[in-house]
């Protein structure tokens, strides 16, 4: 599989340490809020690669943290603590902030198929962890106090901007830096590891650790939970762009300072979703979660969908319209599958060369957009139904649309609906029936606008004669 690399800048084949096995990271929600549909547009997105690499026969291995403790608002260690600022808005403690908002994720995650990964820990529940490491970055000199704070210093790296293409947004952030000094800082891009004296005099959950009562910084968590949980090499690493910097530029410059190896060879990002105001957010326009979609009666499918349509490399744009266009397409494809009738025949070859498109598409940088085009190719395909439905069965063991499920959920609202037709449609029916076959087409004609006017529709299909209520 060739897999674009953040960290090359270069479309790479995709090759695990261990052959056949793969450790994979994500970087997972800050749980102050509830998550909007563009963080989870990159949860989508990992969630196909994973499922894509199981589906060709990859053994992964999924951890996944969950920030409790630590982040501030700008991810240059300023602003406010994104965790506190939840727990005041809402008047409760910052753990019943915490437990709410990470069920509220993984909700959105079930309802858009996102499995939860085989390892998922808070921050909170690792502190000795990051203690530990703290301790080794010091006494390796890459560490210092300065003001009570314990900080990384970049200056002992050979090279710290890693990744080097991030966007002017994501260097806004060190620009800001600038606004909001923190005087205790060596160099502009030092960052916090340990918080002892801070701001935030309120702060509620602390640590006892050496440097004094404290907690940690955002970025050590993903390093130590990462080398906890899969070791001291990582193969891939996921999260949205705007983590490349700092925060993933950050977690390398410490965990190899750490280890003094190379850590993780391939780095995933997915990239922004817009609306027309710009980057989505929490704070500028209508905030975008999946219950307000489900509110506004969309399937968060559909939203799945939407964000499948798109390659994860290039931002998205998300309006109502564009949305409805997905749950149209969405639906036709659920229609045309409810038609499909499984009748035993099987047809190897093409059941061959369709699979291939829809590997080729996906093996080549995860081109979900290629991947749908697959399945349409499928339902057009000149084959039998039944290879198409186990074609269908397959595609969405890694696309995650439920459609099978759908179709036949769609099969027994509409067996029920002709199940609803009273005797006297049916009758009119059977004699329009009589009469198409003694070729009376004007009779044929005269009975079903009969039928049409007494409200219901009949119609000639692949599987008989259907009536519906109109
Ligand atoms: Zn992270």
């Amino acid at each position: 599989m060739q897999l674009y690399n953040s960290l090359t800048h270069k479309k790479e084949e995709f090759i695990p340490r261990e052959q056949g096995k793969v450790s994979m990271y994500t970087c997972g929600p800050t749980v102050y809020h509830f998550a909007h549909i563009g963080n989870l547009r990159s949860y989508i997105m990992e969630d196909v690669l994973e499922k894509y690499m199981r589906f060709s026969g990859l053994d992964v291995k999924r951890v996944m943290n969950i920030t409790d403790v630590g982040h501030l608002s700008s991810d240059g260690d300023t602003g406010d603590d994104k965790m506190l600022s939840g727990a005041k808005r809402e008047h409760k403690t910052v753990m019943e902030i915490a437990d709410f908002y990470t069920k509220a994720f993984f909700e959105d995650c079930t309802a858009l198929n996102i499995k939860t990964p085989d390892v998922v820990t808070p921050a909170t529940s690792c502190i000795d962890e990051f203690i530990r490491v703290i301790s080794a970055l010091i006494e390796k000199g890459f560490a210092y106090e300065a003001g009570g704070n314990i900080y990384f210093d970049t200056s002992k790296l050979l090279e710290y901007y890693v990744f080097g293409d991030f966007n002017e947004d994501d260097l806004e952030v060190a620009v800001r830096e600038g606004v909001d000094a923190d005087e205790n800082k060596r160099n502009k891009t030092d960052f916090v590891l340990w918080f002892t004296k801070s701001k935030f005099e309120d702060q509620e959950l602390k640590w006892e650790s050496p440097w004094g009562l404290g907690y940690p910084g955002w970025h050590i968590e993903c390093s130590c939970i990462s080398m906890k949980h899969l070791g001291e090499y990582l193969d891939l690493h996921c999260g949205g762009i705007d983590n490349a910097f700092p925060h993933h530029t950050n977690e390398i410059a410490q965990s190899e300072a750490y280890l003094g190896h190379k850590w993780c060879n391939y780095w995933f990002h997915v990239h922004h979703l817009n609306t027309d105001k710009g980057k989505m957010s929490k704070s500028k326009g209508e905030f975008l979660t999946v219950s307000l979609l489900k509110s506004k009666g969309y399937d968060p499918l559909v939203y799945r969908f939407f964000c499948l349509q798109s390659h994860y490399r290039k931002s998205l744009v998300f309006s109502y319209e564009n949305l409805d266009n997905a749950a149209r397409a969405y639906e036709k494809i659920i229609t045309a599958v409810s038609k499909l009738i499984d009748s035993g025949n099987s047809d190897e070859t093409a059941y061959n060369t369709l699979m291939a498109n829809f590997t080729a598409a996906l093996d080549n940088d995860l081109n979900t957009s290629l991947a749908v085009t697959a399945l349409y190719d499928v339902l057009k395909a000149d084959t039998s139904d039944s290879v198409k439905l186990k074609l269908i069965e397959e595609f969405d063991k890694v696309l995650g649309l439920d459609i099978i499920p759908h179709a036949k959920e769609l099969q027994r609202k509409n067996a029920e609906a002709e199940s609803d037709i009273p005797p006297e449609i049916t009758a009119l029916a059977e004699q329009r029936k009589e009469a198409r076959k003694n070729k009376d087409f004007a009779l044929a004609d005269s009975l079903r606008d009969k039928i049409s006017e007494l409200g219901y529709i009949i119609e000639e299909t692949r599987q008989g004669t259907k009536i519906t209520r109109k």
